[in-house]
């Protein structure tokens, strides 16, 4: 398949042949419909964030499933999905067991330490996928994977000084969600119009 690969920190992204991954166990297999970029994509290329090198960057994807494994029950061929940032976790560790999994040290998130959304096809951990309503486009959907585990993090409380290595911040990330959601508002009229205000 073809992949948008960043073989070393800081260089160009380079369109590459790598191996189509197929899913293992637990997971299930996506072509790729949509794949979001922000300036969290800047960030892991330059190195900011860290991880193994080469990477396939994308962690807003979306598609729909061409493949499962035989031991997930929970997705089956032909949904249309998402992933978010948190691939898996140890769901042992302290962060794990307060909720905040984004900080767990055996994380492995999606663009990094496991493959992203950049490429023809991703392997998703089955329990990471999210279904997309069919009314909601590809297009409409990818952007909002990006904000999904920062706004579970910005809800779970202060941030702990971990985060200084992952500059995408829950409020940056947060903003952007808000001002795409912000662009969709505004794209439209709205219906609601404010009632005049009746002073004696
Ligand atoms: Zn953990
Ligand atoms: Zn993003």
């Amino acid at each position: 398949m073809k992949a948008a690969v960043v073989p070393a920190m800081s260089s160009s992204w380079q369109i590459k042949d790598v191996p189509q991954p197929q899913p293992g166990p637990g997971q299930v297999l996506v072509k790729m419909r949509a794949s979001g970029i922000c300036y969290t994509d800047v960030h892991e290329t330059l190195g900011h964030i860290p991880g193994p090198f080469p990477r396939i960057l994308g962690h807003e994807p979306v598609g729909e499933i061409v493949a499962v494994a035989p031991d997930v029950t929970t997705r089956k061929v032909g949904d249309r999905v998402g992933t978010a940032w948190i691939q898996s976790t140890c769901g042992r560790c302290e962060w794990c067991q307060r909720g905040r999994r984004m900080f767990c040290p055996y994380l492995k998130s999606t663009g990094l330490e496991a493959q992203g959304g950049h490429a023809e096809y991703m392997p998703m951990n089955a329990d990471a996928t999210y279904l997309i309503p069919d009314k909601v486009s590809y297009e409409q959907a990818a952007p909002i994977f990006c904000a999904v585990t920062p706004s579970i993090a910005g809800s779970a409380g202060p941030i702990p000084s971990r985060t200084s290595a992952w500059p995408c911040s829950a409020s940056a990330a947060l903003g952007t969600w808000q001002c795409n959601t912000r662009k969709l508002q505004a794209s439209r009229p709205s219906p609601f119009r404010t009632p005049p205000i009746k002073t004696r």
